[in-house]
C-alpha cells in the first residue's frame, strides 16, 4: 500500500513539475536495433543512471565526446506502446477537456515516427498512439454520456509535401503523383481561434472503426505518392486532426477541443541525401518547415512577443493549437544504429533547443 502510495505521490509531483514548466514537453524514444541491423559494435547511446536524471536523461558518444540531454522523459528501446501511451494519456484527455492538443513525431527517416504514431501494420499490440488515443477517446466519450456530455468528432487528414497541401481523404483525389498541381488549399483562421481549410475533406465520425477505416484509406492515398515519388511519404508531413465539440445538455457547459497528431517528415540533412534538383528542393522545403516548427515552439517557450507561425504552411495550419492555453509534445525518436550518431546528434540537439534543456554539451560543431 505505501509503495502504491509513493508512486502516486511521484507521479503527482512529476505532474506538478511539468505543470511548471508550461504547455511544452519532449520525450525522447530510442528504437530498438532491427533484426537485420545485427550488433553495432560498441554503444553510442548510454543512459545516466543518478537519481535526477534517471528516466529524463540521454548521452551519445560521437568521435570520443560523450553528449547529455535531459529531457522529460527518455524511452529506452524496450518500451512498449502501451508504455508510452500511458504517459500520453492525459494529455489526450485533455482535448475532450477542450483543449488544442498538438503531439509530433521528429527524426531521422527510420528512427520510429510512423511506429510510434501509427504502431507495425499487422501487429494489433503494437498499435501506436493514434490508434491508442481515438479508442481512449471513444471510450470516454461513452462513460461521458451518463453525465449528460454528448460529444461530436470530425476527423481530417492531410500531408504537406513542398509546402503544398494534400487532402488525403479527398475521393477524387488531387495529387502531385502525375505532375499535376492539386487544388490550392488556403489556411484561414477565424476569430474563435478555429482553422478552415479551404475545400478540406471533413468527416463527422461516430466511433474508431470509422476513424480506422479512414486512417486506412489515407495510408493507401499516401503510399501511392511514395512508390510514384522517391517515398514521398518520409519528405512529407502527415497531419492528422480530430475536432471534438462537447456539449453537456444538462448543465449547459460546451467545449471545444482538438487533437492534432503529427507524424514530421524525416529530419535528415541535406549532405547525407546527397541531394539535387526536387531533392534538393524537397530537403529545404523539409528544413525550412522544421526549422520554423523548432522557432515557433522555442518562441513560445520564451515567451517572445512575436511568434514566427507565418514562415512555414505547418506552423501556420497549426497556430491556433500552439500556443496560448493549448499543449505540446514532441517525440524526438532516435536509431540506435552508429551510422546514425550524426543525424542522432542533431535530432538531440534539435529537441533540447525546444526543451530549452540541454546540459553539458560542449560548443562544437557537427
Ligand atoms: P520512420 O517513420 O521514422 O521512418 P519507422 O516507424 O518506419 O520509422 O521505423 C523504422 C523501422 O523500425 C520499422 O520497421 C519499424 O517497425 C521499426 N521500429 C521502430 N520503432 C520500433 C520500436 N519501438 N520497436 C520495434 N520496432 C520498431
Amino acid at each position: 500500500y505505501k509503495l502504491i502510495e509513493g508512486e502516486k505521490l511521484r507521479k503527482k509531483l512529476h505532474n506538478t513539475i511539468l505543470e511548471l514548466k508550461g504547455n511544452i514537453r519532449v520525450f525522447c524514444r530510442v528504437r530498438p536495433l532491427l533484426p537485420d541491423e545485427g550488433n553495432t559494435e560498441g554503444k553510442i547511446i548510454t543512459y545516466p543512471t543518478s537519481m535526477e536524471a534517471s528516466g529524463r536523461g540521454i548521452e551519445l558518444a560521437q568521435s570520443g565526446q560523450k553528449y547529455s540531454f535531459t529531457f522529460d522523459k527518455v524511452f529506452e528501446p524496450d518500451a512498449s506502446q502501451e508504455e508510452v501511451f500511458v504517459e500520453i494519456s492525459q494529455l489526450v484527455q485533455s482535448a475532450l477537456d477542450g483543449y488544442k492538443v498538438c503531439i509530433f513525431a521528429y527524426g531521422q527517416t527510420g528512427s520510429g515516427k510512423t511506429y510510434t504514431m501509427m504502431g507495425r501494420p499487422g501487429h494489433p499490440e503494437e498499435k501506436g498512439l493514434i490508434p491508442r488515443s481515438l479508442e481512449q477517446i471513444f471510450e470516454t466519450k461513452q462513460s461521458l454520456l451518463s453525465q449528460g456530455w454528448n460529444y461530436e468528432m470530425q476527423v481530417s487528414m492531410l500531408e504537406i509535401y513542398n509546402e503544398t497541401i494534400r487532402d488525403l481523404l479527398s475521393t477524387n483525389r488531387p495529387s502531385f503523383e502525375n505532375g499535376t498541381p492539386g487544388k490550392q488549399y488556403t489556411i484561414k483562421h477565424d476569430a474563435s481561434g478555429n482553422t478552415h481549410v479551404t475545400d478540406l475533406t471533413v468527416v463527422d465520425v461516430q466511433s474508431v472503426r470509422e476513424v480506422a477505416y479512414l486512417l486506412n484509406q489515407a495510408a493507401n492515398s499516401r503510399s501511392v505518392g511514395k512508390t510514384q515519388m522517391n517515398e514521398q511519404s518520409s519528405r512529407s508531413h502527415f497531419v492528422f486532426t480530430l475536432r471534438i465539440f462537447g456539449i453537456n445538455e444538462s448543465t449547459d457547459q460546451q467545449v471545444q477541443g482538438v487533437l492534432n497528431l503529427i507524424d514530421l517528415a524525416g529530419s535528415e540533412r541535406l549532405a547525407k541525401s546527397g541531394s539535387t534538383g526536387d531533392r534538393l528542393k524537397e530537403t529545404q522545403s523539409i528544413n525550412k518547415s522544421l526549422s520554423s516548427l523548432s522557432d515557433v515552439i522555442f518562441a513560445l517557450a520564451k515567451k517572445e512577443d512575436h511568434v514566427p507561425y507565418r514562415n512555414s504552411k505547418l506552423t501556420y495550419l497549426l497556430q491556433p493549437c500552439l500556443g496560448g492555453d493549448s499543449k505540446t509534445l514532441m517525440f524526438v525518436n532516435i536509431s540506435p544504429e552508429s551510422s546514425s550518431v550524426v543525424e542522432s546528434l542533431c535530432s538531440l540537439r534539435f529537441a533540447s533547443r525546444v526543451n530549452a534543456c540541454e546540459i553539458g554539451t560542449p560548443r562544437r560543431q557537427t
